[in-house]
């Protein structure tokens, strides 16, 4: 399996990610993009995927930080792309959910970073939480050539079909295994088509067994499950599948 996005520069794994690691690679996890969502971050995950095989991480700014966003940052940015372990561009996007940051900074960081990805040509790793018409608003401004991916989807059939109709890759989380506040997000997981769908924890959050509050990579595996039983597929189909999918979404070989 592949976990998309994985948040493991957070202090929550300073104490363990040696065994952390290891653990997930036990479960089946052979490959992880560590989610960066500043400057600073992406300089962690960059250590980290110094120390580990099979791991890789995004350079970007996530709407929370947008506050601390300066466009002179892009052409630090830029420079990390010359790791061939920095695969995507992100994570970035808009979040009126918490507002962290203001609304103007955060279309000005979303922006800002959506105008060099035309010179970055990588795949764009996007977030929206509560801010569906306004991130499409923007993103339809831009033609781009690489994939994207709506990181962490927990939309309804409506927002979906806005994705799917711009050729968007499809990240799902432990989301979907939440009985109440995944309903609307169950719906949609059979109506993704195949080759669309990828897989992530977004650990240490959204954790997919409810007695265990840090979530961690090796429980991809119920991601994978829940999805298998809602699209009436076998589990191996979904892990494979979508491993597939993350290779070709991030131009990786195996
Ligand atoms: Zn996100």
């Amino acid at each position: 399996m592949f976990d998309i996005g994985a948040n493991l520069t957070s202090s929550r794994f300073s104490d363990d990610l040696d065994g952390v690691l290891s653990d997930s690679l036990a479960a089946g996890v052979e490959k992880i993009c560590i989610t960066s969502s500043n400057l600073e971050d992406v300089k962690n995950a960059k250590k980290i995927t110094e120390r580990y095989e099979n791991t890789y991480y995004s350079v970007g700014f996530h709407p929370h930080n947008a506050k601390d966003f300066k466009v002179e940052h892009l052409k630090d940015i830029a420079a990390h792309f010359n790791d061939p372990k920095a695969i995507c561009l992100g994570e970035m996007g808009l979040d009126f959910n918490r507002n962290f940051s203001s609304k103007e900074e955060q279309i000005l960081c979303f922006e800002s970073q959506l105008d060099l990805a035309d010179s970055i040509i990588k795949p764009l790793f996007l977030h929206q939480r509560d801010a569906h018409r306004e991130f499409l608003d923007i993103l339809d401004n831009y033609k781009f050539n690489q994939n994207q991916i709506v990181h962490c989807f927990t939309g309804n059939l409506f927002e979906l079909e806005d994705y799917l109709k711009r050729d968007f890759y499809i990240g799902i989380t432990g989301w979907v295994c939440d009985l109440k506040r995944g309903k609307e997000l169950r719906e949609c997981i059979k109506h993704i088509p195949e080759d669309k769908l990828l897989i992530e924890t977004d650990s240490p959050y959204l954790s997919p067994r409810k007695k265990i509050r840090r979530n961690e990579p090796k429980f991809l595996i119920d991601v994978a499950a829940e999805i298998a039983l809602l699209r009436k597929e076998t589990k191996e189909s979904i892990m494979n599948s979508s491993f597939e999918n993350s290779l070709n979404f991030f131009n990786l070989h195996r």
